[in-house]
């Protein structure tokens, strides 16, 4: 079976591609290919941390390798948090105080003019070629905390397909069949099965 790895050490995204994907490939995470490196993530874009963090696997270890990288975009911020996401309030990388930040940030602002989205990149190294995959969710940051599952700014970000919901209210399933990771994710299994 062809050997490939997720640069991740995310148990629940590995189990669901492990899942996804079948027998077709083996997915190796980093901790199996013994892959401790502080994996250099200096891009401005997010298709560009990914491709930084594919290639670093495929130059440094060999393998062919896929990786994403996700940024939450607030249109009354100029897009921002955006590379920035996961350590907004700082290098904490704490999602109690990135949530408190936009909340704090957006005080007063009313619900048209809250208008987000979530976007992913994957970046996949194949025999060679470099291929890129992307997903989106359009949605609108709530004014309170909503809802206690996922992760990240999940109870605050209300998708506009669903039903009022934040992210933080749905199922695991729910929420995979319309996020942004889930779609870029699907795009990228499309293309490893065919
Ligand atoms: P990463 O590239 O997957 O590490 O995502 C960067 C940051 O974006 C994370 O630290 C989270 O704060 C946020 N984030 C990514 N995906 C999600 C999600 O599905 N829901 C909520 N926040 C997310």
């Amino acid at each position: 079976m062809k050997k490939i790895v997720f640069a991740t050490n995310n148990a629940h995204k590995l189990q669901e591609l492990r899942e996804i994907v079948g027998d077709k490939f083996q997915i190796l995470s980093l901790n199996d290919i013994d892959c401790h490196d502080d994996i250099p993530e200096t891009q401005p874009t997010i298709e560009g941390n990914a491709e930084q963090k594919a290639r670093f696997i495929k130059d440094k270890y060999g393998y062919d390798c896929f990786s994403d990288d996700t940024c939450l975009e607030i249109d009354a911020f100029g897009g921002e948090p955006g590379v920035y996401s996961a350590r907004y309030a700082g290098d904490g990388h704490d999602s109690e105080a990135n949530m408190k930040k936009v909340l704090t940030k957006l005080e007063g602002v009313p619900m048209e003019k809250r208008t987000a989205r979530f976007r992913t990149a994957v970046a996949l190294i194949l025999n060679g070629e470099f291929h890129i995959f992307d997903g989106r969710v359009e949605g609108h940051i709530l004014t309170a905390k909503q809802g206690d599952s996922g992760f990240g700014y999940d109870p605050i970000f209300q998708p506009d397909e669903a039903d009022g919901r934040s992210f933080a209210q749905m199922s695991a399933d729910e929420k995979n069949a319309i996020s942004h990771r889930g779609r870029a994710v699907k795009k990228l299994v499309q293309f490893l099965c065919k």
